[in-house]
């Protein structure tokens, strides 16, 4: 198993001992791709989303936000593309009677050379020292340029294909890479053939008058159909955005790495709506803005890249993907879209109904184009999870478990523990507890000697410690010892709550920003 593997075992094995996240219907040996979350993962979850909610909603006066409903009228997904194009290009291995994407197979592939590259430039660096520069070696190093060449060749064919929807030459080209069943080696392959990914339901009590329905594949489309009830209602003026986070299903073909790729997922996205001819510049402010989002959590810069997409979908006229590097690798995170006007006027086409904007200084109506920013709750949580996943090895030569989580996003914020379960010091440390459950999500931990339970609330990613000792009953002060760096400081207790505060407060991350 190579170092990343037992990596990301570490993490899936984390979430689930410390409370994090389970496997659906486990007593029934669960369903495949889909999660619960536990006692808590669910307060992770909703402060991510919580942070999404603040920067996104909160922060802009021109963004509202609004919650539909996961059961929409069917034509909605005939108008949006989704009934005809939201397919997956599949491919079956004869032998393994494994299922795959063709095109994620092949992105695989290239992905393998990517790392070839790496390991060149990683070569060059220990051989050149600081006299290396490594655009000029990578533009110029025949290997690297080969491998480079062989990328963007492959993708982009890729790409045509599938733009074509030529999938004979999707299959051809797997078998002219060689690619083998990543599982058994296997290269004996079926045809490829196209998958929708919406799954479908029926609304209605009988057979013959039941109306066949899809539970939503992205939140969007809820925003799209109310964008004129939210403008009207809203009074709100180009430029403005709505947001909303929710539920979404895709039938993925292939649903492995966890909560990286579910059946049933929550994404936060955002409709920006703009003015036709503007679309260029709100992409840029939004490729930005977004950056800055996930930099404010401080999980390294070097863990970021965007990916700009060579093949658009249907709707869009430009789009990226920020990258995050998760335990497998680098992988779409959150997705931006300059989708034009494709959505607003399909709807309008489909129901008949105007869904344009009178603009006043312009003295016109016109349908608005839209820039989409979307993410994926879920990843946002695995990336946060396994980045902060880390094993140190301590000065005595101990190692510990640490869950390094954003103090913002940490589920609970301080445990309060006594150094012993006698003498009173129980009862202080609870009435530290109600009094801060004000304000922060605080645990009480009485059982096990200290240490232990330091280590315990460490890989719990908790950030502050709170013991209660017997020095406290002569001065109400207590020790504070901080996650991270394991330091401890003597604090009045009617210090903590602003201590706390400083470190964990909405703003004072948002304020990276
Ligand atoms: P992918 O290429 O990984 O299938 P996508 O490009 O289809 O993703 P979008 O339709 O752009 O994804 O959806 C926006 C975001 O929703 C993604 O960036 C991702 O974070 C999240 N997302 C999409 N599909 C899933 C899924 N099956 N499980 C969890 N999150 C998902």
């Amino acid at each position: 198993m190579s170092k990343q593997e037992v990596q990301f075992k570490k993490v899936v094995s984390h979430a689930k001992e410390y409370g994090y996240i389970f496997q659906s219907s486990e007593i029934y040996d669960g369903l495949s791709a889909v999660y619960d979350y536990a006692q808590n993962g669910v307060e992770l979850k909703k402060n991510i989303r919580d942070y999404w909610w603040k920067a996104m909603v909160q922060m802009h006066d021109n963004i509202v936000g609004i919650d539909t409903a996961i059961l929409m009228h069917p034509t909605t997904w005939k108008a949006s593309g989704h009934v005809d194009a939201f397919n997956d290009p599949l491919i079956d291995n004869k032998d393994s009677k494994k299922r795959y994407r063709a095109d994620v197979l092949i992105e695989d592939y290239c992905a393998k050379i990517e790392t070839k590259i790496d390991k060149e430039v990683a070569k060059a660096e220990k051989r050149f020292g600081d006299a290396f520069n490594k655009d000029e070696f990578v533009s110029t190093n025949a290997r690297v340029v080969n491998y480079q060449e062989k990328i963007n060749t492959t993708l982009s064919r890729m790409s045509k294909s599938l733009e074509k929807e030529d999938l004979a030459d999707v299959k051809a080209l797997i078998e002219e890479l060689d690619i083998a069943d990543p599982l058994t080696g296997s290269k004996n392959w079926t045809d490829v053939k196209q998958f929708n990914l919406m799954f479908g339901t029926k609304l209605g009590a009988s057979a013959e008058n039941a109306m066949d329905l899809y539970l939503r594949p992205e939140t969007a489309q809820g925003i799209f159909v109310n964008f004129l009830n939210v403008q009207k209602t809203g009074r709100m003026k180009i430029p403005f955005g709505i947001a909303q986070t929710g539920k979404a299903f895709r039938n993925e073909i292939v649903a492995r790495q966890f909560i990286f790729r579910m059946r049933e997922f929550e994404q936060m996205e955002m409709q920006f709506f703009i003015k036709p001819g503007t679309q260029a510049e709100w992409y840029e402010k939004w490729k930005e803005t977004r950056l800055k989002w996930h930099l404010s959590l401080g999980m390294g810069a070097e863990n970021y890249r965007f990916h700009d997409h060579e093949k658009l979908a249907h709707y869009a006229d430009a789009a990226t993907d920020i990258e995050f590097k998760f335990p497998f690798g680098f992988k779409e995170l959150e997705g931006i879209h300059s989708r034009t006007d494709f959505d607003l006027n399909q709807h309008e086409q489909f129901s008949g109904k105007k869904l344009q904007y009178f603009d006043y200084e312009e003295n016109k109506n016109y349908i608005p184009y839209v820039v989409e920013t979307s993410i994926g709750l879920d990843r946002m949580f695995l990336a946060v999870f396994s980045n902060a996943l880390v094993e140190e090895t301590l000065e005595n030569n101990t190692t510990r478990t640490v869950l390094k989580l954003p103090a913002v996003l940490a589920p609970n914020k301080a445990a309060i523990l006594p150094l012993v379960k006698k003498d009173g010091l129980p009862e202080i440390a609870k009435m530290i507890v109600d009094d801060l459950k004000w304000d922060f999500n605080v645990a009480y931990d009485e059982k096990d000697a200290v240490g232990r339970r330091y280590r315990r609330q460490d890989a719990n990613g908790t950030p502050f410690c709170i013991t209660v000792d017997h020095n406290t009953l002569e001065d109400n002060t207590v020790t504070i010892r901080y996650r991270d760096t394991m330091d401890q400081n003597r604090v009045k207790i009617e210090d903590l709550r602003e201590i706390i505060k400083q470190e964990v407060d909405v703003k004072t991350w948002l304020m990276k920003m």
